[in-house]
This record gives structure tokens, C-alpha cells and sequence, in this order.
């Protein structure tokens, strides 16, 4: 089963590419995640215009049944930390003290509620984020969804769902869960022709997130061996 993300949907961003990206999954149904930032202060991604009514925009994705998700608070690094899942080595999240995550956490899931989006998943800038972005999530949030994750399937942990997320590009993978992740802000023309290559031959294979694929397993065998060649490739 094939699971598509979106990152980076912001008050600033790209929005011809965003238009794109939606007509071209309109002409797929295909129902991707897409992760919001509630108050984006990242200088790479606050150099796109600011859209108007962008809120109404949110609302109108999720009407139509993409899944919503909080990515992060402000999307500014500021420690060179790696946390449980190290795919890079800085972040806005791991390394940070518990009460300035659970702050982060607070003011974003506000951000998203007031402007009418509730969000039960999340993901943090640059992959990266600890246990006490999961304590923080549990304190002051009812996300209990985790999409980001080297392995085959989803499983249980912490009291959280974690949901596999293993490749930046759409190609043939085994796993039982494989989510793809990509930034419409930044992608070029190439990287929209094979992403529309790839769903015209393989849209039957892409389902929409529901919580009905949330299972209360354990991470098994095949999940610590996936995580291992993932990290082991990424070094
Ligand atoms: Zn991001």
C-alpha cells in the first residue's frame, strides 16, 4: 500500500506548485497527508508569497479528504540533533527541553483548531524529533499519529501509531506500508513528470490514510531490519 505526504503547506509558500500538485492528484484521486506549519518563521520557506485566504484553503483540502498534519511549530532548526529517527542531524525538535516542546506543540495545535483544522497526525521538520516530542505531543495535543518512520508497517509504541515513511521519490518498494514525501514548494518539472509517470501506472496501488490502518502491533523483525538498511544507506 502506497500513502502520499505533503510538507510545508504554509501561509507562505509556493502556491503554483501546491495547484499543481493538486490538479495533477484531483486527476488521480488521489488523497494525499499534508503537513501544515502553524507559524512558519523558516527564511527558505517565508520567501514565497504570502496566499490569501489560506485557511479557507486548508479547509477546503480536507472537505475533499486529504488528511491533515501538524508539521512542526515554526520549522526553524536550532539544535544538530538527530532524536529516534536521526535522518538528519539537526532539528526543531530533538534536543530541545520538554516545556519549550510542549510549547511548540500547544501553539501549533491551537493555530490549526482555531482556523478549523484537527489534525491527529504529525511530523516534525527535518524528520527529526525525541521522546519528549512524544510526551509533549500526548500533554497538550490529541494527535496520536506518528508519519515518519523506516519500516514495513505500521506499529504501536509509546502511545503512538507509527506510520512508515521511507522514500523522497515514488519507485517500487516491498514494504507493506511505504509512504512517499515530497515538498511541492521546491519540486521542478522533471520531479512532476515522474511523480505523474508513476501514478498513471500505479494510482490503484495508493490508498488515503485512515485511522482503520492503525493497529495496536509491535514493531517486529522486518521493521528493525528496514530501519537498519535505511540508516545504514543514509551513512
Ligand atoms: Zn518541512
Amino acid at each position: 500500500m502506497y500513502l502520499l505526504r505533503l510538507d510545508d503547506a504554509s501561509l507562505h509558500m509556493n502556491l503554483v506548485n501546491w495547484q499543481r500538485m493538486e490538479t495533477l492528484l484531483d486527476q488521480y484521486s488521489i488523497k494525499p497527508v499534508f503537513g501544515i506549519i502553524p507559524h512558519n518563521q523558516d527564511e527558505m520557506l517565508t520567501a514565497y508569497e504570502e496566499v490569501p485566504d489560506f485557511w479557507k484553503m486548508m479547509r477546503s483540502w480536507t472537505d475533499k479528504g486529504w488528511i491533515p498534519a501538524l508539521h512542526g511549530y515554526n520549522h526553524v532548526y536550532e539544535t544538530a540533533s538527530g532524536g529516534i529517527n536521526p535522518v538528519n542531524s539537526f532539528s526543531e525538535f530533538a534536543g530541545v527541553p520538554l516545556e519549550r516542546q510542549c510549547q511548540k506543540i500547544h501553539d501549533g495545535y491551537a493555530i490549526l483548531r482555531q482556523n478549523g483544522i484537527c489534525p491527529a497526525i504529525f511530523f516534525a521538520p527535518g524528520h527529526t524529533f525525541d521522546r519528549n516530542t512524544l510526551l509533549a505531543l500526548e500533554r497538550e495535543s490529541q494527535i496520536n499519529v506518528i508519519l515518519d518512520t523506516a519500516a514495513n508497517d505500521v506499529y504501536y509504541r509509546d502511545h503512538f501509531y507509527f506510520v512508515p515513511q521511507q522514500s523522497g521519490k515514488v519507485r517500487k518498494l516491498p514494504m507493506k506500508v511505504v509512504t512517499f514525501c515530497y515538498h511541492p514548494n521546491a519540486m521542478t518539472d522533471a520531479d512532476f513528470d515522474r511523480l505523474e509517470a508513476f501514478l498513471s501506472a500505479n494510482a490503484g496501488r495508493f490508498s488515503v490514510f485512515s485511522q482503520g490502518m492503525l493497529k495496536e502491533r509491535k514493531k517486529g523483525v522486518l521493521d528493525y531490519l528496514i530501519h537498519m538498511l535505511y540508516f545504514a544507506r543514509r551513512r
